[in-house]
């Protein structure tokens, strides 16, 4: 099977970059980050918003967490509940972030992740997929814009579900996320030694895509 990972910060355009690549080559992709976002779903749910090794290890048994793919859309299902509507929530946002710091819940998604990619040509998209979960990618890319260009995109994004969000607070919430990803013990947020870096600040989308599909189907040309 071929393997692509895409790691980057928050509204680098991974996930639209990662939909697009899959579907031009007809790859299956796999949004990471919402499996993580379906924990912080089912913490919620069960009132723990205070996150610490105690309320973690207090739930972690229960949770069993399993992706399905309805009409082309992914679905999380978290201890038996579809949480799909919910995942794009600013405050699972920010909860996400926290709990993924824990090892705990890094494990309970490894094994789907990595059945995936066993399974299917695919594209994954998250912060750890180049540098843990597929170290044997077959290219990793690491997709960054600077950190204006990102707020940006963000805003224009969520405005549309909330318009009254402002450009300030998701830049807030950008540059938190970011430390958070970025200083955490495990699998940090970093560019793996063999990733591919792109910064695409200043072009789009579909130049984007063709970078990367360029440089994939060369990969696969001199194997
Ligand atoms: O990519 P997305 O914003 O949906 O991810 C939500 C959160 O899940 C991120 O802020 C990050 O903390 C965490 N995450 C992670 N590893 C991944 C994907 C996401 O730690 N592979």
């Amino acid at each position: 099977m071929y393997n692509i990972a895409i790691d980057g910060p928050v509204g680098s355009g991974k996930s639209t970059l990662a939909k697009m690549l899959a579907k031009r080559l007809d790859f299956h992709f796999l949004d990471t980050g919402a499996l993580y976002r379906g924990m912080a779903c089912y913490f919620r749910y069960k009132n723990i918003v205070e996150i610490n090794e105690n309320s973690i290890n207090s739930i972690i048994d229960e949770i069993t967490v399993k992706v399905k793919f309805i009409d082309n859309v992914q679905h999380v299902i978290v201890s038996g509940i579809d949480f799909t509507s919910n995942l794009r929530e600013e405050e699972i946002s920010m909860l996400s972030s926290k709990i993924s710091n824990y090892p705990q819940i890094r494990d309970k998604i490894l094994d789907i992740q990595r059945d995936f990619a066993k399974e299917y040509d695919c594209v994954l998209e998250g912060r750890d997929i180049g540098t843990v979960v597929l170290p044997n990618a077959d290219l990793k890319i690491y997709l960054t814009a600077n950190e204006k260009t990102r707020a940006q995109r963000r805003y224009e994004q969520d405005k549309l579900k909330n318009p009254n969000i402002s450009y300030q607070e998701i830049l807030k919430d950008l540059k938190e996320r970011d430390f958070e990803n970025e200083h955490r013990k495990i699998a940090p947020l970093r560019p793996a030694e063999d990733s591919v870096i792109i910064d695409n600040s200043d072009i789009n989308l579909e130049q984007t895509c063709d970078l990367c599909e360029n440089i994939f189907k060369q990969k696969i040309a001199n194997k």
